[in-house]
């Protein structure tokens, strides 16, 4: 790699600079007077020249400071930019931040660049200390156009990370006026934004596989109605009844998405409307009833008699406990029976908070799976979710509507002794359990 030759400094005649053309003009007007003084007599020629000499000093003397200063030119040359002021900025940045010069050597970093990049040090070449082979080519493309420069790579100290590196020419000016072309290498950790992006990928594929497998199955039914199965009256019947199931399933998973999506809109603005909760699970708990006789589970509710208000949105908590005592209804059946409970406690950071509880009797949730249950699509059984209907959406909704509530979901199990899904709310000032 070619290394800038370093810039002379400006020699002391050439270009002819401003104070020395006024310190020539100067002498040149003093011995002219002088010269008239002693012409005419008025002056001794050695007192003229001592007032000469005089003269050039002060002069000169202003000069000689610039020759000292020009001198402190060669200093420059070696960190040639306002050290204080842009390694103040550098310092500043809150990405790691490195300033090279033209040739890649390092002029400032701060303390982010320090730790991604240990090995860089002050006055020596950045390339020998930045291992990533992009990284390098991008840097030293960057000193032979002196263009900027971008370059993707996976960092993998401490953990695994993609970094972004941007390297933009900036002029820098120096000490002694004018600017030096320096190269500011800045580095950003991608990972979060690739993190959505492939989540963002995931959420489509899983959702149009979802939507696809039942879409399949209805015009398989269909192709059947109107081929094979024309003059069937018995099929008929059973293929409509499993075409509405199926029917009900896309309006379903649709109408999940759609709620998801309303509430991750409106997730920055917490409600404020005041509402009962004890009418609403009870109201939930009513119209789940059928389902429960049809599952012969007994659910027990035990609320409090009087009114329990919180800040909340009346149709976003009904989603909440129909989801949970739904699911109870669905995956724990086996148990016999729920238990629908509101009661108050602390959080971990002593805030008191409202807490309504869904446990159930059933077969429980093995202990891998239940930091994942929140995920959008995340089933324990695939196929058992879908013959209950599932969408794999309820508990994502569930947590998503309780973070706009300012609460937040405790999910406990024992395998084979049921599951405890407890719904928590910040507990308002006036709020009792009477
Ligand atoms: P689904 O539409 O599949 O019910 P959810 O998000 O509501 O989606 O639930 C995700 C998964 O969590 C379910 O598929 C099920 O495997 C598991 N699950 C939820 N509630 C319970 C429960 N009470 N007992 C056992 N497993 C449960």
């Amino acid at each position: 790699m070619a290394l800038d030759a370093p810039t002379t400094p400006s020699s002391f005649f050439s270009p002819w600079p401003d104070r020395l053309r006024h310190s020539a003009i100067i002498l040149l007007a003093a011995a002219l007077s002088l010269s008239v003084l002693v012409a005419l007599d008025e002056l001794s020629p050695i007192r003229a020249a001592v007032v000469f000499a005089c003269i050039a000093a002060a002069a000169l003397v202003p000069w000689r400071l610039h020759g000292a200063v020009t001198s402190r030119e060669d200093v420059r040359l070696g960190n040639p930019v306002e050290a204080a002021a842009v390694n103040a900025i550098v310092a500043g940045m809150p990405d790691p931040a490195v300033l090279l010069d033209r040739a890649g050597r390092v002029i400032h970093l701060n303390a982010a660049a320090a730790q991604l990049a240990p090995a860089l040090r002050k006055n020596e070449l950045a390339q020998f200390a930045l291992r990533s082979p992009e990284i390098i080519t991008a840097l030293r493309e960057a000193i032979a156009t002196t263009e900027p420069r971008r370059a993707t790579y996976l960092d993998h100290v401490p953990v695994d990370r993609w970094m972004e590196l941007i390297i933009t020419p900036v002029p820098v000016p120096t000490t002694f006026g004018g600017t030096d072309k320096c190269m500011l290498m800045t580095f950003h950790d991608q990972t979060p934004l690739r993190r959505v992006e492939e989540m963002r990928a995931d959420f489509v594929a899983n959702a149009s596989h979802e939507l696809r497998t039942p879409l399949a199955a209805l015009s398989g039914f269909i192709d059947t109605l109107q081929g094979p199965a024309k003059e069937d009256t018995k099929a008929r019947e059973r293929f409509l009844a499993i075409m509405h199931t199926q029917a009900t399933r896309m309006a379903r998973l649709i109408d999940d998405l759609l709620s998801l999506s309303r509430v991750e809109l409106s997730a920055h603005v917490r409600p404020d409307t005041m509402v009962d909760i004890v009418p609403i699970i009870r109201q939930v708990a009513d119209g789940l009833e059928p389902l429960a006789r049809e599952r012969q589970v007994v659910v027990e509710i035990d609320l409090p008699e009087g009114p329990v208000a919180i800040a909340g949105d009346r149709e976003e908590l009904l989603r909440v406990f129909e989801n949970l005592i739904e699911n109870a209804l669905k995956y724990g059946a086996s148990g016999g029976r729920i238990i629908v409970s509101l009661t108050s406690g602390l959080s971990s950071d002593g805030t008191p908070e409202l807490r309504v509880m869904v446990r159930d009797f059933g077969p429980g949730i093995a202990p891998e799976h239940l930091p994942r249950l929140t995920e959008r699509f995340y089933r324990v059984d695939v196929g058992d979710s879908r013959a209950q209907g599932g969408t794999g959406l309820g508990l994502s909704l569930v947590k998503h509507i309780l973070n706009r509530h300012r609460g937040r979901l405790l999910i406990e199990s024992v395998p084979k002794n049921g599951a405890a899904f407890t719904a928590c709310f910040p507990q308002p000032k006036s709020a009792s359990l009477a």
